[in-house]
């Protein structure tokens, strides 16, 4: 999936999060909270591209998420390295390996969390780090006109969004409870990501690091193969998948860009209301 249908299945995903948070805790996001949930959500959903160089997250934060992105290749390759059976696929592990992994969204989530009870700077920080490529990739999905008036498109108008955001939040006191909410979006939107790159035909390590039947052995000779772990597996039957980049594809992303943005905006009416109310 591109980083337009990841953006938008992103957001969807950030703002059922932060509605269901809000309506599971009771905990008051504001009236904004439904727009930073699907903010969030469509951040965090670029990040596992950060282990390929050249990705819209990778590039949108210039030299700060390229550095992200070259911790998380480095962590990537070791992982592979330390972990891969000799039957799993050559290569070195980098793109579509350990930073597309369930385990790997939980373990950084959980990271952020708990960052986040020791300083709000930590919530701040990746507050930032992953609203701006979100702003930038949903600008683009978006209505035309949006980018025409905000150049949010861009990546330093994206970047000072992002910080005004940021800043907001901050100056209204709610950082200090947003961290484990920070964190739980962050895993949401990079497993969601993981979901869409495994409904085209690329397909991620879901199960890693358990290991399963290798693709090759487990019809032949099954004794003798110990299994694989960086097998990539689909969330859809193989007709169903779509190759990245295709006209076909392209197709079938913009639907469900389109589709996703429409239901998130459905899902920010109420809070648009209180808005409304509260300045008349
Ligand atoms: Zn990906
Ligand atoms: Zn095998």
């Amino acid at each position: 999936m591109e980083a337009g249908g990841h953006a938008c299945t992103g957001a969807l995903a950030g703002a059922l999060t932060s509605s269901a948070i809000g309506g599971l805790t009771g905990a008051d996001l504001g009236a904004a909270g439904t727009a930073v949930g699907a903010l969030l959500g469509a951040g965090a959903a670029l990040l596992p591209d950060l282990d390929a160089d050249g990705a819209t997250a990778y590039r949108s934060g210039g030299p700060i998420t390229g550095i992200v992105g070259e911790v998380f290749q480095v962590l990537a390759r070791i992982a592979y390295r330390r972990t891969r059976m000799p039957h799993d696929p050559a290569g070195d592990g980098e793109h579509r390996g350990l930073v597309h992994t369930p385990v790997f969204a939980l373990v950084l989530g959980l990271l952020v969390g708990i960052g986040a009870q020791i300083t709000q700077w930590v919530t701040a920080v990746v507050m930032v780090l992953v609203l701006a490529p979100g702003i930038s990739a949903l600008s683009r999905s978006g209505p035309r006109w949006v980018r025409r008036v905000l150049k949010t498109h861009r990546d330093l108008p994206a970047i000072a969004f992002a910080l005004l955001i940021t800043a907001g939040l901050s100056m209204s006191g709610a950082m200090a409870d947003l961290g484990w909410y920070a964190g739980a979006s962050l895993s949401v939107g990079m497993i969601v990501h993981s979901a869409g790159d495994s409904a085209t035909r690329s397909g991620i390590p879901w199960c890693w690091p358990l290991r399963r039947p290798c693709a090759k052995c487990a019809v032949t000779d099954a004794g003798r193969c110990r299994g694989a772990r960086w097998r990539r597996s689909h969330i859809l039957p193989e007709p169903m998948r779509w190759r990245v980049g295709s006209k076909s594809g392209k197709r079938i992303e913009r639907v469900i860009e389109v589709v996703c943005l429409l239901v998130v905006a459905w899902l920010l009416l109420p809070d648009l209301a209180a808005l409304v109310r509260d300045v008349a």
